[in-house]
């Protein structure tokens, strides 16, 4: 297929420069996958309760009988050091995480909720427990299928078929719970990502932070995942910037506490996230739009991920010429892979499984400045986010690990 030329300079690319260099791949700062990754916490933990089949990655942490973890969806390192006046308890407990080096854990790629849940409950990084990103493309199906919400309904046992990390304590003895919002209780996501033991629904955060401390209490070995999604709200919302999203800050600094002044003796509580976040400000140079952009659409059959991480599914026959477009449109701001070039690189973990090769797009877009490239038409809503995430800059990709030891 001929490349077509452009009849005016686009919005997205700057006039002064038609021939801008795409960013090397090599350049992209990969996930710690298998020494300081999310996947690598609970193995750790669970090693360190004697769980058969773990191992400790994070060399860090000292093993201890009670074992909780509190995700804060949203809440990345860089903002957290940010505010350390909207979140006082959280920054007092920066100096003596991951023993005392202040270091932050990797997301994973791609940075965002859904394949984040599943590489903290299966202790394995996305190229192996296969939910590598938003929404995907069903293989069998043909179809996207967005990982958050489970749609279209997919048999999740096929999807995601290894046992959580909670799963393999609670057989070996350890008391696992996992304490969050109701509506998550029966979810395919959590039946793939964070069963294992009993799930106990809270409305509120105070009812989170009581219980799972009450839970921690309830064996002489125990697991416990608590959960707070708020902060991810408001800043998709209003933006990382703004007074709620601080306000939600320091409201979840307070839950922090509160559950670190109850732990029971010989436990050790670990704060982290699923991802941060960045705002992009609304304007074309910042928010390149998919769906009025005749070229990046050529010989797409689908568009997958999200504003900051996309996978691109090409027609057959198509996804030579749809890369060589794409890193020529998008190769300055983005970071430009072929499927193969990303395996290869690692974005996905160490390897990938044969069953989540075909969900990984033909080309694999992520970014690396403040930009998006929004879909207007196919994601109205999402197109419309302040605070958003999804690819490999520090930002979006470092989280907080902080320990707090009774
Ligand atoms: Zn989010």
């Amino acid at each position: 297929m001929a490349q077509p030329t452009r009849p005016t300079p686009p919005s997205h690319t700057p006039a002064w420069d038609p021939h801008p260099e795409p960013l090397p791949l090599d350049s992209a700062p990969l996930p710690e996958y298998g020494s300081g990754s999310l996947a690598d916490l609970l193995p750790t933990l669970a090693a360190g309760m004697g769980v058969p089949g773990m191992s400790a990655a994070i060399p860090e942490l000292t093993p201890t009988d009670r074992n909780c973890v509190f995700l804060i969806d949203g809440l990345g390192w860089e903002q957290l050091k940010a505010h350390p006046d909207a979140a006082p308890f959280m920054t007092s407990l920066l100096a003596s995480s991951r023993g005392g080096t202040g270091r932050p854990l990797t997301a994973g790629y791609p940075a965002t909720t859904a394949t984040s849940l599943a590489s903290i409950g299966t202790g394995l990084p996305p190229g192996a427990h296969g939910l590598p990103g938003y929404t995907v493309r069903n293989p069998d199906t043909g179809e996207l299928m967005n990982q958050l919400r489970w749609q279209p309904w997919t048999p999740p046992g096929a999807w995601q078929p290894y046992p959580t990390v909670f799963e393999l304590a609670h057989r070996a003895g350890v008391h696992a719970a996992q304490v969050s919002s109701p509506a998550f209780a029966n979810t395919p996501l959590t039946k793939v990502a964070l069963s294992g033991g009993t799930f106990h629904g809270r409305l509120t955060g105070e009812e989170r932070m009581d219980f799972a401390a009450e839970q921690l209490a309830a064996g002489d070995r125990s697991l416990v995942y608590t959960y707070y999604s708020e902060v991810d709200g408001s800043g998709h919302r209003y933006g990382v910037d703004s007074d709620t999203w601080r306000g939600q800050l320091m409201y979840v600094d307070r839950l922090v506490q509160r559950l670190a002044e109850q732990l029971p003796p010989r436990t050790a509580l670990y704060v982290t996230a699923d991802h941060g976040m960045l705002d992009v400000p609304f304007d074309e140079q910042h928010r390149i739009d998919f769906d009025e952009d005749w070229e990046l659409k050529a010989g797409v059959a689908l568009l997958g991920g999200e504003g900051r991480a996309r996978h691109v599914y090409a027609v057959p026959g198509a996804a030579n010429d749809v890369l060589t477009c794409w890193r020529e449109v998008l190769g300055e701001q983005f970071w430009v892979a072929s499927r193969d070039e990303a395996i290869a690189a690692g974005w996905f973990g160490p390897a990938i499984d044969e069953r989540v090769y075909d969900r990984i797009g033909d080309v694999v877009a992520a970014a690396r400045d403040d930009v998006l490239l929004i879909a207007s038409q196919r994601e109205p809503n999402e197109s419309q986010m302040v605070g958003n995430h999804g690819s490999m800059t520090p930002a979006e990709q470092l989280v907080p690990l902080l320990e707090v030891r009774s």
